[in-house]
């Protein structure tokens, strides 16, 4: 039991409010607990916090006001706390910044809410009509199950009047409850699927891993379609009998409903889902039913890793080499790092999952950190399609034409077959860059140093990096000679129009991001291409990920040379997940299927390695680059980007941290910078990016702080800290 104050002792309470220390309170009436979740004022206001310790008693006892009161949820439990605290030393986060971290649902303060509740009631209205008749048939066909008034009025196609009515008479019953319900109990043995011998064997390695309840983490790889999800699903089921929660962390959310079917058919009801697209009522309700134990599993995007788990047992990472773990705004973590921390901090599990993991992490299990399961064949008779390249210098292909004779062949007799073919391009929009042929401008964005894409489905040029867009101009904005901007380079968009002139019988789809409103609307389009709607699908990297689409027999990478000339220390990595992953969407089902990588330099190492399929030659060639670089794994970086609105104070600022690097030198750290950042104005301020290198084993946060603590941030300027970069912009 975690300590307790009696009413008007000092306990010191951690905000979420911007300040860098406790604040001192009296315990309320009653007292509380250690870890409450409380109510304080704060000048003026009403503000949030947690009861920390006890209070430092170095003010005025006679001044010190008092907590309001203690909020209906569970307690912060001590390993929640924990992980918060080093969560926020390993990124230099301050506290305040954590809980908002973990207290990202709204009306936590609120009282526990009541909602009104309908269901069948006693005998018939004195006058029936068609709409009364539909209301009573859906109570009654919710065998007892209660719908709120905008539900029932929805399912019975009337209007809420009717419904009321019905309550007057008393047919139909209106009841108060609780509106944040559990959960429905899932059951382990509701409905597995009977695993080949080689996931037999996997899963019950992962289920030992669960028996001692200690911690443990193991690398679960295997190639697209081997059955690691269903593998995992197991481990999930073992949480479940044990009696512990299970947190299942997904990459890209808009794929969580495909997968929450799945999840169902598994355990026999729906789990908690947790990401942005979850309605404020909902993430609330979350919230406080993972808080006390009555939702068994949650599946969710990287932050639901700070929900208030009272019991968690496991937390799977698929697709664990996913770079959007890693967040990129707020608070800079890696979900997968961060899983791994609060696991062992719980005496938890965690599976990291993956066809291609990352380097950390293959390096981990190499080095016998992690356990290592690994599934060799697909499941079924699908096998892995055959890789080859198409040498684009050896292609008649026109200028601004993308689809090589070769690729064109190949699609072609996939639609004599009735197959389906992917042509993956990872740029969104119709050109990347719209030039206008009377002066050679490109146009940009004002506020960004970067070039606006054409989206013609939107008839707008869009920003991708402040989201800015404005309306396609007919003239140029510059030398303003009017039809002359021409579109340079392919987007999916003009790639589809392509496809659609070389097979205009063909039926097309475009997957991309931005051209679903919600997740819904894509989900669906993914469930009718899966189904046998589309000839061609065109896609960006949304297709890489996860989904099952069993007619699909042929995969042509456009431009495969794309990621290979980043100037990031992760680009090889990147690009051999990326192939690998779309490749893998070919022939899952029955059919064999082909990868056509198209390229100007086959002779490419990354290439090479993707063609021969040979993941572990590859990642030895990259560990050795990185080995002899002392770059990470072996060594440890750290990202510091500076920003503001005048670039000469953003490099003065960087050339003083820089001269003043003692903090660093120390630990055996070295500066690189500042230097322009690649995209060196976002939104209108300057970024000057610097890069700080350190030996594996130091205590590199400890030093950026003293290092960075030694300035004082004037004006607008800003500083951040990444530590462990994934990415160099
Ligand atoms: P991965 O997660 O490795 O990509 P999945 O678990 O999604 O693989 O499996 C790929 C497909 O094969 C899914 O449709 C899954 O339901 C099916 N599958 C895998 N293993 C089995 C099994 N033992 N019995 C029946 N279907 C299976
Ligand atoms: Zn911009």
């Amino acid at each position: 039991m975690q300590g307790f104050y009696e009413e008007n002792a000092l306990v010191s309470v951690q905000t979420t409010q911007p300040l860098d220390r406790l604040l001192d309170y009296r315990a309320p009436e009653g007292g509380c607990h250690q870890g409450a979740f409380v109510e304080v004022p704060l000048g003026p206001r009403k503000v949030i916090g947690v009861v920390w310790g006890p209070g430092q008693g170095n003010f005025d006892y006679s001044k010190i006001r008092q907590v309001i009161r203690v909020l209906d949820v569970a307690p912060m439990r001590e390993e929640m706390r924990a992980f918060l605290e080093r969560c926020g030393a390993y990124t230099l986060t301050p506290m305040n910044a954590m809980l908002r971290l973990a207290t990202r649902a709204p009306g936590l303060g609120d009282p526990p809410s009541m909602q009104k509740v309908y269901s069948l009631g006693e005998g018939e209205p004195p006058r029936m009509t068609d709409a009364r008749r539909r209301v009573l048939d859906a109570c009654g066909e919710m065998g007892g199950l209660s719908l709120t008034l905008k539900e029932l009025a929805e399912a019975a196609g009337v209007t809420t009047s009717v419904v009321k009515g019905l309550v007057k008479s008393g047919a139909v019953r209106e009841e108060q409850t609780p509106r944040d319900t559990g959960f429905p109990i899932l059951d382990p043995e509701h409905g597995g699927k009977e695993l080949t011998a080689d996931q037999q064997t996997a899963a019950e390695a992962l289920q030992q891993g669960q028996a001692s309840h200690a911690y443990n983490t193991v690398l679960l790889k295997g190639v697209t379609g081997s059955g690691k999800t269903e593998v995992y699903l197991e481990a999930v089921a073992e949480a479940l009998r044990q009696g512990r929660q299970a947190l299942v962390l997904l990459p890209e959310i808009a794929l969580t409903a495909e997968f929450l079917t799945r999840i169902e058919a598994r355990f026999g009801a729906k789990p908690a889902e947790w990401h942005s697209g979850v309605t404020m009522t909902e993430r609330r309700r979350v919230w406080r039913m993972v808080a006390q134990g009555h939702a068994q599993v949650v599946v969710g995007a990287r932050s639901a890793l700070f929900l208030p788990f009272q019991r968690l047992g496991l937390v799977v990472v698929d697709e664990e080499h996913d770079t959007s773990y890693k967040q990129d705004d707020g608070v800079l973590y890696n979900a997968r790092d961060m899983a791994v921390l609060r696991a062992s901090i719980l005496g938890a599990q965690v599976v990291l999952a993956s066809a291609t993991p990352s380097l950390e992490s293959w390096n981990n299990a190499e080095a016998g950190k992690y356990k290592r399961v690994i599934l060799s064949s697909r499941y079924g008779p699908a096998v892995l399609p055959e890789m080859r390249t198409i040498d684009m210098r050896r292609e008649d292909l026109p200028s601004n034409r993308w689809i090589s004779p070769s690729l064109q062949r190949a699609v072609a007799t996939r639609i004599e077959r009735k197959e389906q073919s992917l042509l993956f391009l990872n740029r969104r929009g119709y050109a990347p860059v719209t030039l206008c042929r009377a002066c050679g401008q490109q146009i940009g964005c004002d506020d960004c140093d970067a070039r606006m894409v054409e989206h013609r489905f939107l008839k707008r040029l869009v920003c991708h990096q402040c989201g800015e867009s404005k309306p396609m101009p007919d003239k140029c904005p510059s030398c303003e000679a009017e039809d002359r901007l021409a579109p340079v380079g392919p987007g999916v968009e003009r790639l589809a129009e392509e496809a659609q002139e070389l097979f205009p019988e063909a039926r097309i789809a475009v997957l991309s991001s931005d051209l679903y409103g919600t997740a819904r609307e894509l989900k669906g389009q993914i469930e009718a291409i899966a189904a046998g709607a589309a000839d061609i699908i065109i896609g960006t990297q949304l297709v890489a990920k996860g989904h099952n689409f069993p007619l699909l027999t042929l995969v042509g990478v456009i431009d495969s040379d794309l990621g290979l000339q980043g100037s990031d220390l992760r680009a090889a990595e990147r690009t051999f997940q990326l192939m690998r992953q779309v490749a893998g969407r070919a022939g899952r089902a029955e059919k064999p299927g082909t990868a056509l990588l198209q390229t100007f330099q086959p002779e490419h190492p990354v290439i090479r390695a993707i063609l021969a399929g040979d993941e572990e030659a590859f990642w030895k060639a990259e560990l050795d680059e990185r080995r002899a670089a002392t770059m990470p794994p072996f060594g440890r970086l750290a990202g510091i980007i500076l920003s503001g609105e005048d670039p000469a104070k953003v490099f003065d600022l960087g050339n003083h941290l820089a001269r003043n690097d003692a903090p660093l030198r120390r630990v055996g750290a070295t500066i690189y910078g500042p230097a322009p950042a690649p995209i060196a104005r976002v939104r209108g301020r300057h970024r000057v990016r610097m890069l700080v290198k350190a030996p594996k084993d130091v205590m590199l946060q400890r030093a950026l702080a003293e290092w960075a603590g030694q300035v004082q941030l004037k004006g607008d300027l800003r500083l951040s800290i990444d530590i462990d970069p994934q990415s160099f912009f």
